[in-house]
């Protein structure tokens, strides 16, 4: 394949791929929001991954980099990036092809709308327009193959009662904390903080306000039981932590946090300085007036990027159809543990267009940096040895 691909952003996948790329010929270039690759990584540096560096390095970055960390230990975020994904972008492979402060905004065929050329060969044979925004100003670049890496971080979901925004949230949104809080500054959390989600993102930050003796956490958590994501007989002993903890504080351990199960946030209110978060419980509606309101509900990936495209998504997970449909029915095991799913759920009605990484799991919690990685290896498989793109379902 000799056309061109573009990546967009330079996530552990985005990297991934560029790689996987360099490694093909394939002409590519990588488009990254931020002014630094890894930027959600990096967002969430202070917390420490689950997984070990042996899941967390692909073996195509093993290959360029053979001094990468090995073993048992799991990095921080910040480790990650800085001893991983860094070192991976600063590549010769990869010279010239990172774009920083490039936001894609928004992919087109060219000259195509939606709903024109269903199901012909003509949108395969038709290239990608992507608009840019850029440091310089809104831009353009064409493109044949297209791999959506742009992860869910900063799509955070709200916190209101069946995924709207609760009323007063909107208004209140400069007083919400939607990403993981860095506790090493404890006088930033002093008072008394809403946390809400159940979440392992919700579990970290509860570990970690704990651990702060000048924070009152009131956790408020929808399940009324609560089972954490337990799995049995985990061989991930940071994530059985995390259980364990979080079971530990709903039974009391910690007389500075309060876990409120079987609620939903339903309101909102300024209160001062402070804000009135009124809980809606099966005894009547509890209110808890704060200083700090940390919303860790979970992220979805933007759709609006591909509105153009035909993009068959699940109507349940916002994940690419065929994909969502092979891992609901997989559902329910350890992530660690679900199967590989194949190159041919990853492809959508669009030819030569691809959501990969955390974005292509939708609402579903189950991705592993492994996953994404494995999705490289399907794509580069299905791709290689072609002199130009093949078309669509091939
Ligand atoms: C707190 C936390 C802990 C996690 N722990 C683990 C763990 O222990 N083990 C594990 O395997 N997985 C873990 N994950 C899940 C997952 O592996 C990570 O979310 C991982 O970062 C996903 O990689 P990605 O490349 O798909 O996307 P991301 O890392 O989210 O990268 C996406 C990149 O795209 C850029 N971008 C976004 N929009 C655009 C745009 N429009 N144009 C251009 N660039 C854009 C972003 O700036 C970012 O750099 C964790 C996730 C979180 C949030």
């Amino acid at each position: 394949m000799k056309r061109h691909v573009a990546i967009l952003g330079a996530g552990p996948v985005g990297l991934d791929a560029a790689l996987a790329c360099a490694d093909a010929g394939w002409p590519f270039t990588v488009y990254e929001a931020a002014d630094t690759v890894a930027a959600h990584v990096r967002a969430w540096g202070h917390a420490r991954l689950f997984t070990p560096w042996d899941l967390n390095v692909s073996h195509r970055m093993r290959a360029h980099l053979p001094d990468a960390p090995t073993g048992d230990d799991c990095p921080t975020g910040a480790e990650l990036a800085t001893r991983l994904l860094g070192p991976c972008a600063a590549l010769p492979a990869l010279e010239g092809r990172v774009r920083l402060r490039t936001r894609v905004s928004a992919i087109a065929r060219t000259g195509l709308l939606k709903h024109e050329e269903i199901g012909n060969g003509t949108r395969a044979a038709t290239p990608f327009t992507l608009l840019l925004d850029t440091p310089d100003g809104e831009d353009t670049a064409e493109a044949d193959l297209v791999l959506d890496c742009t992860g869910t971080y900063s799509h955070p979901n709200t916190l209101g009662p069946g995924g709207i925004p609760a009323p007063g949230e909107r208004a209140l949104a400069d007083r919400i904390t939607r990403t993981l809080p860095d506790t090493a500054d404890p006088s930033r959390w002093a008072g008394t903080v809403l946390l809400a989600g159940a979440g392992k993102s919700a579990q970290t930050a509860a570990r970690d306000l704990a651990a702060l003796p000048g924070t009152r956490v009131e956790w408020a958590v929808r399940s009324p039981e609560p089972a954490w994501g337990a799995v049995a007989d985990d061989t991930l002993p940071g994530r059985q932590h995390l259980v364990d903890t979080s079971q530990a504080l709903t039974d009391g351990a910690n007389e500075r946090v309060f876990v409120h199960t079987g609620v939903h946030v339903q309101s909102l209110s300024p209160a001062g300085d402070r804000v009135r978060v009124t809980l809606a419980a099966t005894g009547g509606p509890r209110e808890i007036v704060c200083d700090h309101i940390v919303a860790l509900t979970g992220y979805t990936g933007d759709p609006s990027l591909y509105r153009q495209l035909q993009v068959h998504e699940c109507y349940a997970t916002g994940a690419p159809m065929n994909l969502s449909a092979a891992l609901l029915g997989s559902a329910g095991g350890d992530c660690l543990t679900q199967p590989s799913v194949g190159i041919e759920t990853l492809r959508n009605p669009e030819p030569h267009f691809f959501i990969l990484g955390a974005k292509s799991h939708g609402r579903l919690n189950t991705f592993l940096l492994r996953t994404g990685y494995e999705q490289i290896d399907q794509l580069t498989a299905a791709y290689a040895d072609e002199p130009a793109l093949p078309p669509a379902g091939s």
